[in-house]
């Protein structure tokens, strides 16, 4: 999966996923990516998406359930990712978002994620191949 969230100072979300599925996927196989909801959704809360085993990230409908945590337990956006991967299978999923404030979050409950941030001011980090308790 290639996948990006951004939040400009407006506060304006976007989210965009990309893949090539999984290795040796049945023919016909529509993974999590392309179905928003699933491995992509953005609203007025946060932007989101996905990466791991899309059937585990369709029957969680993660990247929607993050923003709707976030909205009915009325919680961060990083308690409300934290909570929504910590419910999908263990090894299955993780997922990058921003909420409209500016707040980041990127767990992952596999053995590890390649992913990066960086800011208008330049800021950037590159966290590579990270284990879930760090
Ligand atoms: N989520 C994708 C799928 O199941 C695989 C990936 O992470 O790229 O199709």
């Amino acid at each position: 999966t290639v996948g990006c969230v951004a939040v400009d100072n407006e506060g304006n979300l976007a989210t965009a996923t990309s893949t090539g599925g999984l290795v040796n996927k049945m023919v016909g196989r529509i993974g999590d990516t392309p179905v928003i909801g699933a491995g992509t959704y953005a609203n007025y809360l946060c932007a989101v998406s996905a990466t791991g085993r899309g059937e585990a990230i369709i029957r969680g409908t993660v990247a929607r359930d993050v923003a709707a945590v976030m909205e009915f337990k009325g919680i961060s956006l990083k308690e409300a990712a934290a909570y929504v991967i910590d419910r999908v299978p263990q090894g299955t999923a993780g997922l990058i978002a921003v909420s409209s404030t500016g707040e980041i979050a990127m767990p992952f409950n596999t053995t590890g994620m390649f992913r990066a941030c960086a800011t208008e001011d330049g800021y950037s980090e590159i966290a590579i191949w990270d284990s879930p308790s760090k």
